[in-house]
């Protein structure tokens, strides 16, 4: 890259190279997106199996008659098409090279390609001139030879925008196309792209830029500007650029002219963060352990915070999901929090706030603030909107997962008490959050450090005990809502509390068949239980009423085995039918389906992202999932 090209010496080259590399800082201000643009495949960086193909065709002389490029936005898939028709029309410094996938970059051709102006390039974008029209107008020149160069090469931009009759007249080309005419077509679409046209091009897809190449790639860019970035302050460029070159040039771009004054001085991830519109990072992890620690008073206040430093309580909740997705990821994938480009502080508090929080927890988050970010989007007060979010996250937050709510259920008898998992946050020494006045207290009660009334959380642990059921005015409502009303650790003064707080909600768990999996598991009937994730695809079920198709291997009395399980172990009455419908997956091709997209992640698929935003409908099967991981 560094290279700097040999002196032109032959008569056509009198005009010395117009490249980026070795003509920094002459001629009038260009953006960097235009200035640093790749105009060899040794300079397009992060896309190495488009290069090494292209490398092999070209070099084996099998040249397609049309290519297609296609990837997201932003990625280089215009500049890729430009560097095609370098290589196929590069004759060397000397005029009497062939086709290469190194162009030489001083010939007429390169020159004129790369200053857009060569008169048998032609590009188009589809986005624009879409009809049958345009397109003929643009290939009514295929049968003509190239006025000087070796191939006319034709640019289709955003190809998949044209239409029918378009491609169809396209069609009639690329079926028969003549020996001088090449096809570069760029889409962000292929699946828009009719299959007519895809079989006859040959098909590259560019993938996002890998972090580690990008901050490589800009660190570079902005030595050569004369600009120095902090390595926290380029990584954010980096992770708001979101595998774009040009996005992140054009983010580099806007970071150095603010500081063009003061040039020379480095530039902080505070400037960055103003400039991309980012919240501290460091408070949004204090917000978010306040949230999952259920202390309510301590959250709204360091809302409050942000909100009068100026922050757009929206962009407040999307860095929260961000943090929330990205400790998600992992608690899957521990290895990313060690990715280069996580910067200390996050790498640190990351980790620490992910072993303390269990899958379900982080699913929960993840949906509830997803809800509420839509909440804030249309509601009158966003400030309002976001409180009310943030209340009811850390509510949420202490509210027994279903595993304990089941071991709740008066039916066993032996584990009527939720465990510490009932806290979405567990307690660390070295937590942000201040554990408040609980030092002494059974570690469960972490989450209690700011109750809305003051007696539950005070460490005198069984007169209180027996309050907590007879005090409060509501105990069922207390038990749902308020932190503080959580059923307390252990003890067997609190049994017969429990029971009586569990008889109006009888099946708080039950909402799902994973649910009654779960309950099959705690029971101890492994062959139901075996018999329910192995042989039943749910047709239809509620609470009190399943329908059910059974696999050939399901035992014949399924049915009756399930309705009398549920009859017995639980205070409602249930409805087992079995269905000729197809239904869902059983639950263990659920869990293979899930286990193959976890291995996909865990050898590098980007893959996990995807997995991870459909969260929102994900259902308890998740939670199951995670939590048994756990035993
Ligand atoms: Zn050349």
């Amino acid at each position: 890259m560094s290279g700097s090209e040999p002196p032109p010496e032959t008569p056509d080259s009198l005009i010395p190279p117009t490249d980026s590399e070795s003509a920094p800082d002459v001629g009038p201000y260009r953006v960097l997106a235009r200035k640093y643009r790749p105009t060899t495949f040794d300079e397009l960086i992060g896309q190495d199996v488009l290069v090494r193909t292209l490398t092999n065709a070209f070099n084996m002389g099998r040249l397609a008659h049309a290519f297609i490029l296609t990837g997201v936005r932003g990625i280089g898939k215009t500049t890729t098409a430009r560097i095609i028709a370098r290589a196929l029309n590069c004759i060397g410094p000397d005029g009497t090279g062939d086709p290469t996938t190194s162009p030489c970059g001083v010939c007429e051709h390169c020159r004129a390609i790369a200053e857009d102006r060569h008169v048998d390039i032609l590009e188009m974008d589809a986005a624009s001139r879409t009809g049958v029209d345009d397109i003929r107008e643009l290939i009514d020149g295929v049968r003509y030879r190239p006025t000087q160069a070796r191939y006319k090469v034709y640019i289709i931009d955003e190809v998949h925008m044209l239409s029918r009759n378009a491609f169809n007249a396209l069609l009639k080309t690329l079926e028969e196309p003549p020996e001088h005419v090449k096809f570069v077509f760029a889409t962000t679409e292929i699946r828009k792209v009719p299959v007519t046209v895809l079989s006859r091009c040959q098909r590259f897809d560019l993938s996002r830029v890998d972090a580690e190449t990008l901050s490589a790639h800009f660190a570079g860019i902005a030595k050569k500007e004369g600009a120095a970035f902090t390595e926290t302050a380029l990584n954010l460029i980096v992770r708001a650029a979101d595998g774009s070159v040009r996005d992140g040039l054009s983010l580099l771009d806007q970071a150095i002219s603010q500081v063009e004054a003061g040039l020379g001085v480095e530039i902080g991830d505070e400037q960055v963060r103003a400039m991309l519109g980012l919240a501290d990072r460091s408070q949004t992890f204090m917000l978010l352990e306040a949230i999952l620690g259920g202390d309510v008073p301590q959250a709204l206040n360091l809302f409050d915070q942000q909100y009068i430093a100026g922050a757009d309580p929206a962009a407040i909740l999307e860095d929260m999901l961000d943090v929330v997705h990205w400790l998600t990821r992992i608690k899957i994938v521990p290895a990313v929090a060690d990715e280069a480009g996580v910067p200390e502080m996050e790498r640190v508090r990351g980790k620490d706030l992910e072993a303390r929080l269990k899958m379900p927890a982080l699913a929960r988050a993840w949906q509830m603030m997803l809800k509420g970010l839509q909440e804030v989007r249309v509601a009158p007060s966003a400030r309002q909107a976001t409180e009310m979010v943030l209340v009811r996250l850390a509510y949420s937050a202490t509210l027994p997962t279903p595993e304990a709510a089941l071991q709740s259920l008066p039916a066993g008898g032996d584990t009527a008490v939720p465990g510490p998992a009932s806290s979405a946050i567990e307690p660390a020494a070295s937590s942000p959050v201040s554990p408040s006045s609980t030092s002494g207290a059974p570690p469960d009660s972490v989450a209690d450090h700011s109750p809305p009334t003051s007696e539950a959380s005070a460490p005198v642990p069984p007169p209180i005990q027996q309050r907590t059921g007879t005090d409060d005015a509501g105990p069922s409502a207390s038990a749902e809502v308020m932190p503080n009303g959580r059923p307390e650790p252990p003890l067997e003064d609190a049994l017969p509390v429990q029971e009586e707080v569990a008889e109006p909600a009888p099946e708080p768990g039950l909402q799902s068949f994973a649910d009654i999996v779960a309950l099959a598991g705690e029971r101890r009937e492994v062959v139901l239980k075996a018999h329910l994730e192995n042989d039943v695809h749910i047709v239809d079920f509620e609470t009190g009423k399943i329908e059910f198709r059974p696999t050939e291997t399901a035992p014949s009395d399924l049915a009756g085995r399930l309705t009398s399980f549920l009859n017995d172990q639980t205070n409602i009455r249930w409805v087992v039918t079995v269905s000729g419908e197809e239904g869902a997956p059983t639950m263990t091709q659920d869990r293979a389906a899930e286990q193959a997209a976890l291995e996909a992640e865990a050898t590098g698929h980007p893959l996990v992202k995807a997995v991870l935003e459909t969260f929102p409908d994900a259902t308890v099967e998740d939670v199951r999932r995670a939590a048994s991981k756990d035993d």
